[in-house]
């Protein structure tokens, strides 16, 4: 009996334990299905949450790298309202801002291109070991080298010039700005005035800005007013000197020499007659200079004035048997100052009898050249040396001062011609041979 009641406990604790590790069994599936679920959830929403946030920031990276490469045209497209959004958002603005911005420094940078390349001054940017930077066209043409021999290059080795190289030296040790006024004497004879300014970054010297000012044509102006005041005085000191002279030989006794009195005083006439045509004829050009009286510009019949002008000289032509023959036709005109063509025609006739040999001849003839009316008045005297022949239309150039003052002339006429013709559109020449004669021109437009 006691066997069959522990059997029977036996196979209770069998089945026992068998529905515990059933229910154990069932739990723990139960589990592993839970633990499956929850991790495809959390898998789903995890995806779902990657795709809200990660994709957006990954898109953000994409587009600021491309604003880190300078391309500011992209946008950020994020229409949520989150803190992604909002980054987007400022992104977006960021962007925006420095497209502006870099339009903006790009206008500026063309303005200034565009002055820098258009100055009449040669400027040049060195940095601070003496490397030419960059330059503007003007100081191509000044040093006559193209800009790629230029920059980059130290100054010395690409530009020889000592004075500038100076100049530049003293402002990048002192730090200083330094003026100067140097002469160039290669590629052509040209005087310069040079500002070099020091540039400073941080208040250390980083290089300096060379700015170059073509002045030649000021200092030649210079020495033209300066010669030409030279020139007046001496030419008008010449006859006072002369007519004082005379004039105190006569009141010292000379009154009473009827022998020699009237010669002296017909010397003292033809002094002041030089000085009467000299002043004359620097008023005339003064008064062309000055525009202070306008061309008055007409119908000019150029055959009519010629002619006038030289019924003018008929006691000229006749003491030096010249002949001058007049072939403009009769209905050649121009629009011009009847008063001054005059006046070019007299200086140029004055001088074609003048230059002449005795018994000589003069030809005035016209010719047309591209559309222009080109005017010779051609004699057969003695001709122009070839090396005096560029300089004859310059004030008081005469190629034989006594000769020239001997026969009455002032050494303007040309001058003067020169001027009226130029006022009128025009352009004057010569062509000479010496002991051949001289043909002396001017165009007009017709
Ligand atoms: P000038 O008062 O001496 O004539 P111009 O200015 O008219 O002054 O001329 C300047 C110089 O040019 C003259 O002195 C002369 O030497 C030369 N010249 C001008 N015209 C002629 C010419 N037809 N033949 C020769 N030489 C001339």
């Amino acid at each position: 009996m006691k066997f069959r009641g522990f059997k029977l406990k036996l196979i209770f604790s069998y089945v026992f334990l068998i529905l515990v590790s059933f229910g154990f069994i069932a739990f723990f599936h139960s589990l592993i299905l839970g633990l499956f679920f929850a991790l495809g959830v959390a898998f789903i929403l995890g995806s779902l949450v990657a795709a809200r946030t990660i994709k957006p920031i990954n898109r953000m990276i994409q587009v600021s790298r491309k604003f880190s490469e300078g391309d500011f045209s992209r946008r950020i497209i994020q229409s949520s309202k989150d803190e992604v959004g909002e980054l987007a958002v400022a992104l977006n603005e960021m962007a925006q801002d420095i497209e502006n911005k870099i339009r903006k420094i790009k206008a500026q940078n063309q303005e200034l291109a565009a002055i820098f390349n258009s100055m009449i001054e040669g400027v040049m940017l060195i940095d601070k070991s003496g490397r030419i930077v960059s330059v503007n066209p003007t100081i191509e043409k000044i040093f006559g080298s193209p800009k790629r021999d230029l920059e980059g290059k130290i100054f010395l080795e690409t530009i020889r010039n000592n004075d500038i190289a100076e100049v530049i030296d003293t402002v990048l040790a002192k730090g200083k700005p330094v003026s100067t006024e140097i002469t160039l004497i290669y590629p052509l004879r040209k005087v310069f005035e040079v500002n070099a300014t020091p540039i400073f970054e941080n208040e250390v010297i980083s290089g300096c800005l060379v700015v170059i000012h073509d002045i030649t044509e000021i200092r030649r102006l210079e020495t033209v007013r300066r010669d030409f005041v030279a020139n007046v005085s001496h030419e008008l000191k010449t006859p006072l000197t002369s007519i004082k002279g005379f004039v105190e030989t006569l009141l010292e006794g000379a009154l009473d020499d009827k022998k020699n009195n009237r010669d002296f005083l017909k010397i003292i006439q033809d002094h002041a007659e030089r000085l009467n045509s000299l002043v004359n004829d620097l008023l005339a050009l003064s008064q062309l200079e000055s525009k202070e009286a306008p061309l008055e510009i007409k119908d000019v019949n150029l055959q009519r004035e010629a002619e006038e002008v030289i019924l003018g000289f008929d006691s000229q032509l006749k003491k030096k048997n010249v002949e001058i023959e007049n072939t403009l036709a009769h209905d050649i005109s121009v629009k011009a100052d009847k008063e001054r063509i005059k006046q070019v025609f007299t200086n140029l006739i004055d001088n074609a009898i003048k230059f002449n040999k005795k018994d000589g001849r003069v030809k005035i003839y016209a010719e047309e050249i591209n559309g222009k009316l080109k005017i010779s008045v051609e004699d057969f005297g003695i001709g122009i040396p070839e090396k005096d022949i560029p300089r004859i239309f310059e004030r008081f150039y005469r190629v034989d001062k006594a000769r020239s003052r001997q026969l009455g002339g002032t050494g303007l006429g040309l001058s003067i011609v020169k001027h009226i013709i130029e006022l009128h559109g025009g352009n004057v020449g010569v062509e000479s041979a010496e002991g051949l004669g001289s043909k002396l021109w001017f165009l007009l437009p017709k």
